[in-house]
């Protein structure tokens, strides 16, 4: 097969709000990225995500740079609005984007990079890895979860309650989406929420205001010192409206440490209890899916990128926007990626000042 070899003043791999918020800074700075989506649409992994979901933000502060949210500003988006909301920022930035094109690997050349896709090799000095923080659903080593005979599923496989009706099912994990399924399941199954240390709640309107208001108004969304916020290691709190907290304490779902061991479809308890159990649900994380980096060599031995605020320390030109935390707490949000791919992508192009002719 022969392979077409285009050049292009900067790619960004990943057309999701990252890939979006990074193509749009790299317009600012006057460059002609293209953008390369593995998937039908620039919209990302929202249609993904599960059928009720719903933002965790309001909408006045879920918009992307130079386009509001449409819509009633304070009140929290479904994830289909978010997802047309995606498709109506792609078409009023026109960049050209090129759907159904998965980056396969990417291979340091002369002044830059060769990119290719399943169906053609382009070369650029600039990239930036937009493909999102929650590519690879993580999968804790459970006690006896190898050989558990039931249903076992990650949250990103998640999409409705209604397969579960009627069945006993532990979700697994402490943070938003799994509190968020749990109490969702808890209304056709008998649900249990397993985690290791007790839930930590977070008001969603503490003093009367969203929390976002709050975030925005001291700064600390969007300043390096909110990543303290996200709880290190443990985490970040739940936000609750009183709904969840309520649900909990109801029962609904019921709260326990998390079990020692599962044999066959039987999960033991801390107490030395056991329960039979249909299905485990696994809301445990995710961490970014950058393999076609691995050839590079800009991964560390965990696959995770090596970067400092969003800028590759192992290769000049390669940046990155959407990472947990790349720069602070917003980070990875629809909020949160305007900001940091404005930095990026500033500092990308500030040591590229000779510009290589665009592609037509
Ligand atoms: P993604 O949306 O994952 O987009 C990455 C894109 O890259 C995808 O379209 C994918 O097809 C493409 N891609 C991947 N690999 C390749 C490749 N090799 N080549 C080409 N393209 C590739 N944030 C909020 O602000 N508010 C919320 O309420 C909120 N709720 C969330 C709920 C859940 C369940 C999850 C998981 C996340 C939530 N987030 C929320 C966090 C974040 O905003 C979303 O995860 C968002 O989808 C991240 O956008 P992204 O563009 O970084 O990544």
């Amino acid at each position: 097969m022969i392979r077409r070899m285009t050049l292009f003043d900067a790619v960004v791999i990943g057309g999701g709000q990252s890939g979006l918020a990074a193509a749009g800074a790299l317009q600012a700075h006057g460059r002609h990225p293209l953008v390369l989506e593995a998937g039908g649409a620039p919209t990302g992994s929202w249609a993904r995500y599960y059928d009720s979901l719903t933002l965790f933000s309001p909408a006045r502060h879920s918009a992307l740079p130079g386009m509001p949210f449409p819509g009633d500003p304070d009140r929290y988006p479904h994830r289909d609005e978010v997802v047309a909301y995606l498709a109506a920022y792609a078409e009023h930035l026109g960049v050209p984007i090129r759907t159904r094109s998965r980056v396969t690997s990417v291979q340091q050349a002369s002044d830059g990079f060769t990119v290719h896709t399943d169906a053609d090799t382009l070369h650029t000095p600039i990239i930036v890895a937009a493909t999102g923080g929650f590519g690879r659903p993580h999968r804790p080593d459970l006690p006896g979860l190898a050989t558990y005979t039931g249903t076992v599923l990650h949250a990103a496989d998640y999409r409705s309650p209604t397969p579960f009706s009627g069945q006993h099912v532990i979700v697994v994990g402490a943070g938003n989406s799994a509190v968020q399924i749990a109490t969702e399941l808890a209304t056709v199954a008998t649900v249990t929420l397993a985690t290791r240390q007790p839930v930590r709640w977070f008001p969603q309107r503490p003093l009367g205001r969203d929390l976002h208001w709050w975030l925005k108004t001291t700064g600390l969304d969007t300043s390096p010192l909110g990543r303290l916020l996200a709880g290190g290691h443990r985490g970040a709190p739940v936000l609750d409206d009183g709904r969840y907290r309520a649900a909990v304490a109801a029962g609904a779902p019921r709260h326990r440490l998390m079990f020692t061991g599962l044999h066959g479809n039987t999960a033991t308890w801390t107490d030395g209890s056991r329960e039979d159990v249909h299905a485990i649900v696994l809301a445990t994380g995710y961490r970014p899916d950058l393999g076609y980096l691995h050839e590079l060599g800009a991964l560390d031995a965990d696959g995770r990128p090596r970067h400092r605020g969003g800028v590759s320390i192992t290769h000049p030109g390669l940046g990155y926007v959407g990472l947990e935390l790349q720069r602070s707490f917003a980070s990875a949000t629809l909020r949160g990626v305007g900001a940091d791919a404005a930095r990026v992508v500033a500092r990308l192009t500030a040591r590229r000042t000779s510009q290589v002719e665009p592609a037509r």
